[in-house]
């Protein structure tokens, strides 16, 4: 079976309803970055934080998969397939997709504050300040923020340098390490890129583009692959 790598950014999800951050001038959801995603915010002040991510669950689980999340699902008819996405909501899996590496965590788990590896399931959608993990420090948000290392970072690369077939949706290749995740994809693999904005591909001009939104772009990109 052919592999196929799909690297997802926030514009997959955004006809879900849930906002990316680049096309509101670096902001996201109103708020500045650096007041709500960096372990500098967590210290000033996490009643703040923990806040900005319990409004950002809630939506996420009011939301629901789109086309292009149910679409990629369906290549798994055909491919083995690997989504590596940099979201923290869970719509590939609600959208039936089996194989999803989370680079920067998923907003539907707490981990505890002081071990990023301690990650427990959440009841409901909020997390509140008091609830503690098993060696006694506050629960946060299960996701990596700005200065954090990620995790899954090495994983990521090596399943891109298994690409058969390379699918790139709704980022704007702006946050590192993730960005870089695409010079590992082999020479001579078809790359695709779905995104109504294409951002700067550096010299990379082998890259086939497709300037459509996700549920579009994408359903057309599958119904190829699967003819
Ligand atoms: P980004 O906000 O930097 O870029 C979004 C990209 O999506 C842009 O290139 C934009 O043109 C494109 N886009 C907008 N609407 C689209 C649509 N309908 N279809 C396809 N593409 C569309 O997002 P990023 O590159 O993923 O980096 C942002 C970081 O913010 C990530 O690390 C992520 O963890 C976090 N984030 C996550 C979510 C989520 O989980 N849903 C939402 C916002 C931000």
């Amino acid at each position: 079976m052919k592999k196929i790598v799909v690297l997802t950014g926030a514009g997959i999800s955004a006809e879900s309803g849930l906002k990316t951050f680049r096309d509101s001038d670096g902001l996201w959801e109103g708020y500045n970055i650096q007041d709500v995603a960096t372990p500098e915010a967590w210290r000033r002040n996490p009643d703040l934080v923990q806040d900005f991510y319990n409004q950002r669950r809630k939506s996420v689980l009011e939301a629901n998969p789109n086309a292009a999340h149910y679409a990629l699902a369906r290549l798994e008819e055909k491919y083995h397939v690997t989504i590596i996405t940099q979201n923290i909501d869970d719509l590939h899996e609600r959208g039936g997709s089996s194989n999803v590496v989370h680079l920067h965590g998923i907003i539907t788990r707490s981990q505890s504050s002081r071990n990023s590896n301690l990650t427990y399931p959440i009841n409901g959608w909020e997390i509140k300040m008091g609830e503690k993990c098993e060696m006694g420090s506050q629960l946060r948000a299960h996701v990596v923020w700005f200065g954090e290392a990620v995790p899954m970072i090495e994983k990521a690369a090596r399943i891109c340098t298994e690409a058969d077939i390379f699918i790139l949706v709704g980022s704007s290749l702006a946050v590192y390490p993730a960005a870089g995740l695409v010079d590992y994809v082999p020479n001579g693999a078809p790359k695709y890129i779905i995104d109504p904005k294409i951002p700067y591909l550096g010299d990379d001009s082998s890259f086939i583009k497709i300037e459509e939104k996700a549920t579009m772009g994408v359903s057309r990109i599958v119904e190829k692959l699967l003819r």
